[in-house]
């Protein structure tokens, strides 16, 4: 008999994966936490039922939630990520030749914990001589700190549970004093088909703050939609503005991405000018 996975996406539809082994299932303090192998995209991280990364095609997100910053930013020495604690993202920010400090703030280290044990090509990032791993709340972490980072990255759950203030304009506030004066924040903000809400409040929310914002996207199958998107806050410099051409082969991310992933569909323009 097959064995199944759903992720209900909405109420009213599921994300189903063929499971072949079910690799780890506990209740951490903060959420749910689950490891399957799947037939389709390998190995899958699932936090409170919902799809986080997956062999197959964690590249995408982890590329396209650093590299667009770390690529227009002139000189990004000094990065933090808040969540990502399967180490994705500071696998990508670590690689980068300028960077000379990537510090990861996560809530929950029993996703630390699983990515070391199931996920070692994202987990591999924890051990570089350039990052710093931090078992913190990213608010917390966030609070008091002036002038510090060059790029700040929120790779975050949904708005629920610690996560919920992680979409506040407040927090954007504290991001923009932790910034140096021509700092970048970038959050991811789901999916523009079923979560236009939360896409309003992040980029409303930074706009408040920011000089510049912007939004773009990127094709994330295992994601709600599969169209997924990011919204960037920038002090000074535009992100559309590709100025670090590193040569170095990604898989998804690329010069022509970098300009492409800022068009975007007329419905999704309207969900950021709407929410102005
Ligand atoms: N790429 C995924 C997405 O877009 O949904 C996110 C992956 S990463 C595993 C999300 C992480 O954010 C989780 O490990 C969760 O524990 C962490 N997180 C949630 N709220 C947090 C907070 N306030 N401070 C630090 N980490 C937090």
């Amino acid at each position: 008999m097959d064995f199944w996975v759903t992720e209900y996406q909405t109420p009213a539809l599921g994300f189903s994966c063929k499971t072949t082994e079910t690799l780890r299932v506990e209740q951490t303090p903060f959420q749910h936490l689950a490891v399957i192998e799947t037939e389709q995209f390998g190995r899958m991280l699932l936090l409170d039922g919902m799809v986080m990364t997956t062999d197959k095609d964690e590249y995408v997100y982890h590329e396209m939630i650093t590299n667009i910053a770390l690529n227009s930013h002139p000189n990004p020495k000094n990065v933090l990520i808040i969540g990502g604690g399967d180490g994705g993202a500071l696998r990508e920010v670590v690689r980068h030749p300028q960077v000379e400090k990537g510090t990861l703030v996560e809530i929950d280290e029993k996703v630390i914990d699983a990515s070391r044990q199931y996920f070692p090509q994202l987990s591999c990032s924890f051990e570089d001589p350039k990052a710093l791993v931090v078992v913190e709340d990213g608010i917390k972490y966030v609070k008091d700190r002036k002038n510090e980072f060059d790029i700040i990255m929120v790779d975050s759950t949904e708005p629920v549970g610690p996560a919920v203030a992680l979409f506040s304009t407040e927090f954007y506030q504290q991001c923009f004093e932790a910034l140096k004066d021509d700092g970048m924040l970038v959050v991811q903000s789901e999916s523009p088909f079923y979560n236009a809400n939360v896409i309003k409040q992040a980029f409303g929310g930074i706009k408040q703050v920011f000089p510049i914002t912007k939004l773009y996207l990127a094709n994330i199958p295992t994601y709600p939609s599969g169209l997924w998107s990011f919204t960037i806050g920038s002090k000074k410099h535009d992100p559309e503005n590709l100025i670090n051409k590193n040569d170095y082969d990604l898989k998804y991310y690329n010069e022509g991405i970098h300009q492409a992933a800022f068009k975007l569909p007329s419905f999704v323009r309207n969900i950021i000018e709407q929410g102005e």
